[in-house]
């Protein structure tokens, strides 16, 4: 028999907490959840879930605590819950090492999508760690990484050695949001000013090189003050 995956949530806010933990069961994971910080760490060296589902407003500690200590021994997937309004939470989250967000409210499809995405995610990295460079494609887009080529219905696109940076790292994060800084760090690396204005006229032409209309992409999407996300990759089981 197969195991279900286990599901931390840490949520203080307990009619969310409970939404989610019935949403999760009723699609066979396994959910344990904590309403503080402090018990949410416990479970989560103890249990040691599959992934992780964390507000960033907890009544004892800040989530962002949790997603530095964590960090300092697992990489586990953590999918950050928050408000509309924390715009610049989500940012220092994703950049601690959260691996995805979703904002309240949210409903059951974005939920489970985010979660399939997070643990397929966590598997591929394994996978491609057993040296297995599989080309991205979906819509029509491929990026071969072996071969340094993309793709847009079959038809070669040429892109300047910064576009690719930017594309393969999307490509290999697929479905997940990438942040502006982490990017741009990626790119040009560490030392790099964290100037956005370069990276957006990047992702300009780049759109003009993809998309058949720049205005209303396919492939990458802006998550507007926090970064850019690429369509999920078709051939990721
Ligand atoms: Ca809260």
């Amino acid at each position: 028999m197969l195991q279900k995956l286990s599901i931390l949530v840490i949520e203080d806010e307990k009619s969310i907490c409970d939404f989610i933990t019935k949403t999760l069961n009723a699609q066979n994971y396994k959910t344990t959840s904590a309403h503080t910080g402090k018990d949410g760490l416990a479970i989560l060296t103890s249990a040691l879930p599959d992934l992780v589902l964390l507000d960033l407003g907890l009544p004892d500690m800040d989530g962002l605590d949790i997603i530095q200590q964590t960090r300092r021994w697992s990489s586990l997937p953590i999918i950050v819950i928050s408000a509309r309004t924390q715009e610049r939470e989500k940012v220092a989250a994703l950049d601690a090492g959260a691996d995805d967000y979703i904002t309240k409210p949210f409903g059951t499809d974005e939920l489970l999508a985010r979660i399939r995405t997070a643990i397929r995610h966590s598997n591929k990295i394994m996978t491609d760690s057993m040296n297995n460079n599989r080309p991205y494609s979906a819509k029509g887009l491929t990026v071969d990484f072996d071969k340094r080529l993309v793709t847009v219905d079959g038809n070669e696109i040429h892109l300047t050695r910064v576009e690719y940076k930017i594309v393969s790292m999307l490509a290999k994060n697929s479905g997940k949001v990438i942040t502006y800084s982490s990017l741009i760090d990626q790119v040009w690396g560490p030392y790099a000013d964290d100037n956005n204005r370069i990276l957006r006229v990047n992702m300009a032409n780049i759109r003009r090189k993809l998309e058949k209309n720049p205005g209303e992409p396919v492939y990458i999407f802006t998550e507007l003050g926090i970064g850019y996300r690429m369509i999920e990759d078709e051939n990721i089981e």
